[in-house]
């Protein structure tokens, strides 16, 4: 039987949780230069859909936007979708799996609205790299990480 998150390439754990866009939702979340450089690429200009850099030390960090349901990501569709989605940022596409940086362990964000359902998953090797190599991307981008 097919069930959210079962859906994508070589089987990876994948929010398919269509009713929810919690996480879209006054996002504070923080792009790579591969990120910024692929959203630029489709015709988007860093000042439409990051905050200004002097406002978030330096971090490049989506805005948010108000809507009718509340701030949201500047790339959130009123009707719920992420319209970059083939291309959102690497943290995007790997939440709820963040790093605990206290602990240096992979876990499921607390604040994912079915973080429950996500803990009982099991997660590809791949996706346990990506999020270790993101982090320590952003650490080499970002001095004050
Ligand atoms: S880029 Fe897409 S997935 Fe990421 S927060 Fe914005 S709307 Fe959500
Ligand atoms: S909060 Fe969790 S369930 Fe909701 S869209 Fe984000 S990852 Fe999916």
């Amino acid at each position: 039987m097919e069930r959210p998150g079962d859906i994508g390439k070589e089987n990876l754990v994948r929010c398919g949780f269509r009713d929810c866009h919690q996480c879209c939702l006054e996002t504070e979340m923080i792009l790579t230069q591969d990120d910024l450089t692929r959203i630029e690429a489709l015709g988007y200009d860093r000042s439409e859909f990051l905050l200004p850099t002097e406002e978030t030390e330096g971090f490049l960090q989506l805005r948010n936007v108000s809507s009718p349901f509340g701030d949201k990501c500047y790339f959130l569709s009123e009707e719920g979708e992420c319209t970059i989605y083939n291309d959102r940022p690497r943290g995007c596409a790997l939440y709820p799996l963040i790093l605990n940086l206290d602990t240096n362990e992979e876990m499921i964000d607390e604040d994912c609205r079915e973080r429950e359902w996500f803990r009982e998953q099991t997660y590809h090797q791949s996706q346990i790299i990506s999020i270790n190599e993101l982090v320590s991307r952003l650490m080499l981008e970002n001095s004050n990480y």
